[in-house]
């Protein structure tokens, strides 16, 4: 078929193969299935229970889809515990991903669902030499914004040195023959652009002085910063290195869906909307005999409904406080579930200062401060406008930050922010923040885990209660990623398939 393939697929002729296609054998035969919560767990369940003939029914405590899931667009609004409602007045069009903002290259699920719903995606910048390192109060460089091109070379530089002078003196006792030390010295000459003598000197990977240019105007490149004035600055410890980029979910290439991360939850809904309530709260879960009975609000008004399962994607720290039947190990589990404490900011801007100013197009600068992370949009460049992420959080500083009043945290995120980019006061118009810890129907940011608790906590949570399946990102080791959520949903599909078909399906997990 060769060359035809395309102009079939553009008439519509043909469909996209699915990137990683779930064909279970069964037949739900109008069985009922409730499933407790609509964010991309719930409903990619939802959506692929029917495809098999089940009748499923989503409950949905907001009056959106989608959970975690969550683009701050205009009008968008939140109302944390113990605050009043925040509405977001961004402008039409501009926006921030409060949750999920990066998609992995290798998580398959996620990249899978965007083809098979034509959620389009582009590339997530998430790694930046250009942005920056801001110590605040710390050393040397206290209060100076640094490329992080700058720390990056020098440190891979002198790291380079030292090694190669030990390794050349013979100082470190290496299994190695000649042959393959020879091959490690010039790796390190490479790596850490070392010169003729093997030192770590000024070169042009960190940056210059002064631009290369025209006519006689060569360039000057930057000096080194010495190695001391690094350390006891800060910028090798843990709020700087640059370790997080080498980690698996966070290496390049990463996505993002175009037009905001909520354009997932949007697909999704299209495919399932007629199942769904929104502003239905479930407030008590009880297995009953050969199926499930659960009672919920549906706009202030008290219902029930009985179902033959029950798939429950509510987040554990949320469950904790609902009414249930369910066994005290299971109860057990459920109340001692860890969340992260997580916040984002979104600050928009009359200009995008970091690209015209500073020529910075995405990634990420980091800080010792309250503010953690500075985000810069990896989407419509050199467009009039843009909204930064003016921190992204966690753990004890989170905490702090969410106990702050919505006015607070604006305050501190343009205080700080102006410190790195002095262009902050002439050019903010409105934020938005959200508190993951304090937003209600989460209470958190994802699941966290040690090894002891995915004994205590997570395995007894495998197995349903009776007939109430226990699934969402929680449910996974994809804690943290949207691509949990889709795993969580065909691995709880798969079962409940196998239950009431009465099949043997094996569900082939991402991986294995
Ligand atoms: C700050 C942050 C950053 C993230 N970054 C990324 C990222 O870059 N990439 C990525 O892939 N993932 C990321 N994630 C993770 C991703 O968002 C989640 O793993 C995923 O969206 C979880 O989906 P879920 O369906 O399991 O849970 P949820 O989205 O939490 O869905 C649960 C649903 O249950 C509903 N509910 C709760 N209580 C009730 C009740 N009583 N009655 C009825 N309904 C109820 C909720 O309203 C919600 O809709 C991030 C998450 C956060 C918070």
């Amino acid at each position: 078929m060769g060359g035809s393939y395309p102009a079939l697929m553009a008439l519509g002729m043909l469909k996209t193969a699915p990137a990683h296609a779930f064909n279970l054998e069964g037949n739900g035969k109008g069985k009922k299935i409730l499933i407790l919560g609509g964010g991309l767990c719930g409903m990619t369940s939802a959506y692929e229970l029917t495809k098999l003939g089940y009748d499923c029914t989503i409950l949905e405590a907001r009056d959106r889809t989608g959970g975690r899931c969550w683009s701050i667009r205009k009008d968008s609004h939140n109302q944390e515990l113990n605050s009043p409602k925040q509405i977001a007045d961004f402008d039409q069009g501009q926006y921030f991903n409060a949750g999920p903002s990066r998609i992995p290259h290798h998580h398959l699920l996620t990249l899978h669902y965007c083809k098979e719903f034509g959620v389009p995606i582009q590339i997530y910048n998430n790694v930046n030499e250009a942005a920056y390192y801001y110590a605040e109060g710390k050393g040397p460089f206290s209060n100076q914004k640094i490329r992080m091109r700058e720390i990056h070379n020098d440190m891979r530089g002198y790291m380079s040195e030292l090694l190669y002078k030990s390794i050349s003196q013979d100082e470190l006792d290496l299994d190695l023959n000649k042959e393959d030390i020879d091959k490690i010295l010039e790796y390190l000459r490479a790596e850490g652009g070392l010169d003729i003598d093997n030192l770590y000197k000024a070169s042009a990977r960190r940056g210059y002085a002064i631009p290369p240019s025209a006519g006689n105007q060569p360039g000057k490149v930057a000096e080194v910063f010495k190695l001391a004035d690094i350390l006891s600055s800060g910028l090798a410890d843990p709020d700087f290195y640059n370790v997080a980029e080498y980690t698996y979910e966070l290496q390049m290439t990463m996505f993002q869906a175009i037009g905001g991360m909520d354009r997932i939850a949007v697909a999704l809904e299209e495919k399932v909307g007629s199942m769904i309530h929104k502003n239905a709260e479930v407030t008590k879960i009880n297995n009953i005999e050969n199926g499930v009975k659960v009672n919920y609000t549906e706009g202030g008004v008290p219902k029930e409904i009985i179902a033959d399962v029950c798939i429950c994607t509510i987040p554990l720290k949320v469950l904790s406080n609902l009414d249930h039947n369910f066994s005290s190990g299971v109860s057990r589990a459920i109340d001692y579930a860890n969340y992260i404490d997580t916040c984002k900011i979104g600050l928009q801007f009359k200009r995008r200062f970091w690209e015209e100013d500073e020529q910075i197009y995405g990634g990420i600068t980091h800080t010792n401060n309250e503010l953690t992370q500075i985000f810069y949009p990896s989407n419509d460049y050199h467009a009039a406008k843009g909204v930064l992420l003016g921190y992204y959080n966690f753990n004890e500083k989170a905490v702090a930050v969410g106990n702050l009043s919505y006015a607070e945290r604006e305050k501190l995120a343009l205080t700080k922010g102006a410190l790195i980019h002095p262009q902050y006061p002439k050019e903010f118009e409105t934020s938005f923040s959200v508190c993951w810890q304090k937003t209600p129907y989460n209470l958190g940011g994802w699941a966290v885990y040690t090894s002891e608790t995915r004994e205590r906590i997570y395995k007894p949570l495998l197995q349903p209660e009776k007939q109430v399946y226990f699934a969402g990102e929680h449910m996974t080791y994809l804690n943290a990623w949207m691509a949990g959520a889709f795993e969580s949903a065909r691995s709880v599909v798969n079962e409940v398939n196998n239950r009431l078909s009465e099949k043997r399906n094996i569900y082939q997990k991402v991986g294995e």
